[in-house]
């Protein structure tokens, strides 16, 4: 349970002043739906407010400090409108000081008639006329303070404002509690950081390295934290020794010979596999590197040793054609594989369920439907996870809590990470790492075309298509960014275009599309009816159309190269060779034309990972968050890279010293748990 001195943190924004329905929509867009969340808003960036002599060299909209000598109050008629203090500069302009509701009193107080005041705020014009709404500094005489003054600058979404958000952060900041330190002295002393409510304020007022870095370590060290937790529980849990014999191993027939590094970590998980504590292990390894075979090996010790294997995909596709692509490489062995998603239904339901309970069915693959409360496993023994960073660590817990004993998690990924977010992202798991292609495979010639070639590119494609092979045409739509729907209208509009060139040889596909119409049009491409896919990202994960060896990529600029890499691996699967063109805006940064030209020299996933990171980490600018792909929300790049080797050696040394959370810091660092919401660690220790 959390601990109740966090709970005025957890209350809801709505309890703030000022905060009604019409607030609602755009305080949830940012994720800020609770008091905590508001708090930790932090501003991107701050500007400075400038002193004038006069209001003829202020700009509408600047944040300013001025001399003015009020002339008149008006109070307004209605009791609900405005208290206008008007007041000329040394020019003689006129600019009226408007206060709402209560704050009127504390403007007649401060602005009386003849007499000149410093007054700082933003200037506006309503009516023709100037005017500043709440002052925010009035004082007697100017200090040199007034017009250094920063003010913050926060990230907004539509029907929010500067000084809107301003206020609710204030209030915010007002209901922070007073927390016991979960940062070991000696870090504190040697950073030199604030206390937590401090570093809050602080990060609010200004640029404030030293904040912002204990604030993005306390992110950090939750993460660490948390995971490590998961970790030490699962390893006191039983699980099930799984020792496979070899004998269905040894009846495979595959085509080719593994590589070490498959053999490497077929090696790894079968030696997991047979310890009493569940494993939990991640492989890792870059598009087309051969992860399928080294799951399917792993599934078959399991089998071998009497359990049966679940692989759980992250979509009804993928799951289609991994059943497909087990089932054939399985068959010499004579286990059974089936497949279960949400579309079976009836019969075909009953069939599987009953399989997986009596134990008939060996392996089974799917979607999440595999793991409804519905399905009983006669013995299940491996759950592997495909595409893992589709879940998060809470998910990936409860999946592998079916079944009275642990079975033993093996997550599989191609979204390479660098060795840092590895640790952040996976800390609870161990890691094999295919690094090591399959022999023959072709390099994938890799192109960067400015967009104006946009004609040429559609007449390549042309060719392309009429000599018998597929090809991907891929436009952006970035994740979270402000302007998704202009995305997909480009996306819809471009579909449109191109369906005037190629005609029913078209298809699209993106994330809005009703699931049904999604899937029809992605088997169409698939099975090779359909010659062009038009898609947004949703192809990044598992497509596997070795016809298509084209692939076009708008507006490359705007991917992450993470992304870039993936998508590019949907093409260079087959014999033929595959080309890629990412097309480029004209105006370009420094950085996003070293990114490109980065794809354009190398296919080494890891290596992409880690110029990528270096190549954005580097660029940042202090308190910018582009934290993307991370799990974190406050934490930069930057930071990341920085300080979490750092947390997540002082987690490690807690939780060995102190693994209940008991002490006293580790009372603290529960309270942390709860704050940053990563406290399904603390939920596995006995009085969490
Ligand atoms: P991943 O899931 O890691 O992206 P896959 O398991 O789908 O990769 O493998 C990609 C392709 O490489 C498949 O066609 C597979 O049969 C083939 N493959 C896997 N291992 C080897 C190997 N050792 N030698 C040659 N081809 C391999
Ligand atoms: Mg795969």
């Amino acid at each position: 349970m959390r601990p109740e001195v966090l709970n005025p943190l957890f209350a809801e924004v709505e309890t703030l002043d000022g905060v009604g329905p019409k607030l609602r929509k755009p305080l949830e867009k940012l994720g800020l739906g609770r008091i905590r969340d508001v708090a930790y808003h932090l501003p991107d960036r701050f500007v400075e407010r400038r002193a004038v002599a006069d209001l003829d060299e202020a700009g509408v909209g600047e944040q300013i400090v001025v001399a003015l000598t009020p002339t008149e109050h008006r109070a307004s008629r209605s009791p609900r409108g405005p208290y206008r203090i008007l007041a000329q500069d040394a020019m003689g302009n006129i600019c009226a000081l408007t206060y709402f509701g209560r704050a009127a009193f504390t403007g007649k107080k401060l602005l009386p008639v003849g007499e000149t005041r410093w007054v700082a705020g933003r200037l506006d014009q309503y009516d023709q006329m100037l005017q500043i709404v709440h002052p925010e500094q009035v004082e007697t005489e100017s200090s040199a303070a007034m017009g250094r003054l920063l003010e913050p600058v926060y990230p907004l979404s539509e029907g929010l404002t500067q000084p809107k958000v301003i206020a609710l952060v204030a209030q915010a900041l007002a209901k922070l509690p007073q927390l016991s330190e979960w940062i070991e002295r000696g870090q504190l002393d040697k950073a030199r950081w604030p206390s937590w409510q401090d570093a809050l304020h602080l990060a609010h007022k200004g640029p404030h390295e030293a904040a912002r870095d204990r604030l993005a370590y306390d992110e950090l060290l939750a993460n660490s934290l948390a995971l490590m937790l998961v970790r030490e529980s699962r390893r006191k849990r039983q699980g099930l020794a799984l020792q496979g014999d070899g004998r269905l191993r040894d009846r495979l027939e595959l085509p080719f010979p593994l590589t070490g590094a498959q053999r490497r970590s077929i090696d790894e998980i079968a030696g997991d596999m047979a310890q009493g504590a569940p494993m939990l292990r991640l492989l890792q390894g870059d598009v087309g590197a051969g992860k399928t075979v080294v799951a399917l090996e792993a599934m078959l010790v399991a089998v071998e040793a009497g359990a049966q294997a679940a692989m759980l995909a992250p979509t009804e596709i993928l799951a289609r054609q991994h059943f497909e692509t087990l089932r054939k490489m399985a068959e010499p062995t004579g286990v059974m594989v089936a497949l279960l998603t949400g579309r079976d239904k009836g019969r075909a339901r009953e069939g599987t369920l009953m399989g997986l309970l009596d134990g008939s069915i060996d392996i089974v693959v799917g979607t999440h439907a595999i793991f409804q409360d519905s399905v009983a496993y006669r013995n299940l023994g491996l759950v592997v996870i495909d595409e893992q960073h589709r879940f998060g660590v809470g998910q990936r817990l409860m999946l592998s809590q079916k079944g009275k004993r642990q079975p033993h998690t093996l997550a599989m990924t191609a979204t390479p990470i660098p060795r840092t977010l590895t640790l952040a992202q996976y800390g609870e798991m161990e890691v094999s790492k295919l690094d090591e292609l399959p022999p023959g495979r072709q390099a994938i010639d890799t192109r960067v075309v400015a967009m104006e070639r946009l004609p040429e590119v559609v007449e390549g494609v042309a060719r392309h298509v009429a000599g018998g092979q597929q090809a991907y045409w891929v436009c952006p739509m970035v994740r979270g960014s402000d302007n998704e729907s202009d995305d997909l209208a480009a996306a819809e509009a471009r579909f449109a275009s191109l369906k005037a060139r190629f005609g029913d040889d078209i298809v699209l596909v993106h994330g809005q599309l009703p699931p049904e119409e999604k899937d029809a049009n992605m088997q169409r491409f698939a099975d090779g009816a359909a010659k062009v896919l038009v898609a947004t990202t949703v192809i990044e994960v598992g497509v596997d159309v070795p016809n298509s060896t084209l692939m076009v990529i708008e507006q490359a600029e705007r991917f992450g190269l993470a992304q870039l890499h993936q998508l590019r691996g949907r093409v260079g699967r087959g014999a033929e060779k595959s080309t890629c063109l990412l097309m480029r805006s004209n105006e370009l940064s420094e950085t996003a034309r070293r990114r490109l030209a980065l794809m354009r020299e190398t296919q080494d996933g890891f290596r992409i990972a880690e110029e990528d990171l270096a190549l954005r980490g580097g660029g940042e600018l202090l308190g910018t968050r582009q934290s993307g792909d991370t799990p974190f929300n406050i934490a930069s790049l930057e930071q990341i890279q920085r300080l979490l080797p750092i947390a997540h050696e002082d987690a490690r040394l807690l939780v060995d010293r102190d693994g209940g959370l008991d002490g006293e810091r580790g009372q603290a660092a529960r309270l942390l748990l709860y704050l940053l919401e990563r406290d399904y660690g603390v939920q596995l220790l006995r009085g969490g």
